[in-house]
């Protein structure tokens, strides 16, 4: 166990920001973790989990053990005719699984290409995109608690799926080092081609030809469009939920804002965030070093060396702005620390 103190988390967070953990760790396999887990148990320090620290703003020093998730391996747990069970341990990346399943032809996670992070991380906020979420073709996972270090298994039901949402978000699960995940992928898989502009990616860049390969190629290509890399510009994808209000909520502010795109869903009506966000001015807002983005206002950037204490204040103005034009609390999305 290889403990650094007053570590700069600089190249660990997609938003770049600079801020220090006062340890950092990084496991490996399954017995550093166990041992780091029983270290910060004895000294009684908290620790927190890292992935690709793809959805977490640091807003000030981490006063704290940040385990640094690197625990690698893939392997099929179970295979039929029809679908092949394959674990991934959790510091997988998981943009790389899923070309893993794209070459091997296994399908239901294609539409999920390019998200940046790990694979440990996908169950926490069930990651979508695209029509697809990570519940649809979950099978299991395995975490231990890092105050008990007892190893659990937890199947879809348990992990309580739901839209950017699952125990794992919650307090009293907040314990768990998820150490590695199962997904079901289909050997023969229906395509889901119709959200956002697949078909039409499809149509003008691969002549309507329909593989595992081109939809991934698709989705890649748009989110490229869509997205600011965060190799180039910090960012944490998008930084609030979409907002789902009651349907008499919905009724009145479309007499207001004619306009307003909202979707029905199983508890109410979906308003896209981008939508509110844009209309209270924010889009390509710019304070200094960091702001809203230009193309896509659900994202906060960093543009240079930015405080991330600064990029929160920014977060509470446009939700207090969207609040008092249209009466809906925003959420965050992202992981704030
Ligand atoms: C450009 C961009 C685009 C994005 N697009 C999408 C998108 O389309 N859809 C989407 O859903 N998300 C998207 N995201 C958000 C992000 O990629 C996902 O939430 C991803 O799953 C985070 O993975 P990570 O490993 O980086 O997690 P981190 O940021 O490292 O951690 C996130 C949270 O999970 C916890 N955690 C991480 N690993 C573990 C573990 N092994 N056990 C227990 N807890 C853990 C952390 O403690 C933290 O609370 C995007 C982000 C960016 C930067």
């Amino acid at each position: 166990m290889n403990i650094q103190y007053n570590k700069s988390l600089l190249a660990y967070n997609t938003f770049h920001i600079d801020e220090t953990a006062s340890e950092f760790t990084i496991v490996k396999d399954e017995h550093q973790l166990f041992e780091v887990l029983r270290y910060a148990h004895e000294q009684q320090q908290e620790i927190k989990i890292m992935g690709g620290g793809s959805n977490i703003l640091l807003t000030q020093k981490a006063d704290c053990l940040i385990v640094l998730n690197q625990l690698k391996g893939i392997v099929t747990a179970e295979e039929t005719d029809t679908f092949t069970d394959i674990q991934f341990m959790s510091g997988e990346n998981w943009h790389q699984c899923v070309r893993y399943c794209v070459e091997k032809n296994l399908g239901g996670i294609e539409n999920l290409s390019l998200i940046p992070g790990s694979i440990g991380a996908a169950p926490i906020q069930n990651i979508g995109a695209y029509g697809a979420e990570l519940k649809d073709v979950f099978v299991s996972l395995t975490a231990i608690h890092t105050k008990t270090l007892q190893k659990h298994q937890f199947n879809g039901t348990q992990c309580a799926f739901g839209y950017r949402d699952s125990i794992f978000k919650h307090a009293e699960h907040r314990h768990y080092f998820i150490v590695s995940v199962t997904l079901r992928l289909q050997k023969k898989p229906a395509f889901n081609t119709d959200y956002g502009d697949i078909q039409q990616v499809l149509k003008e860049d691969f002549n309507d030809q329909r593989s595992l390969q081109h939809i991934s190629d698709a989705v890649i290509k748009i989110r490229r469009s869509k997205l600011p890399d965060p190799e180039v510009t910090g960012n944490a994808g998008s930084f609030f939920k979409n907002p789902v209000v009651a349907e008499a909520h919905a009724r009145q502010l479309r007499q207001l804002f004619s306009e307003m795109p909202s979707y029905p869903v199983d508890n109410g009506v979906k308003i896209p965030a981008a939508w509110l966000i844009e209309q209270c001015g924010w889009k390509g807002y710019q304070a200094g070093n960091f702001g809203v983005h230009s193309r896509q206002p659900l994202v906060l950037v960093n543009y240079a060396d930015a405080k991330g204490a600064d990029i929160l204040e920014l977060s509470n103005k446009i939700i207090t702005s969207v609040q008092q034009r249209f009466n809906i609390l925003l959420e965050r999305e992202v992981n704030i620390w």
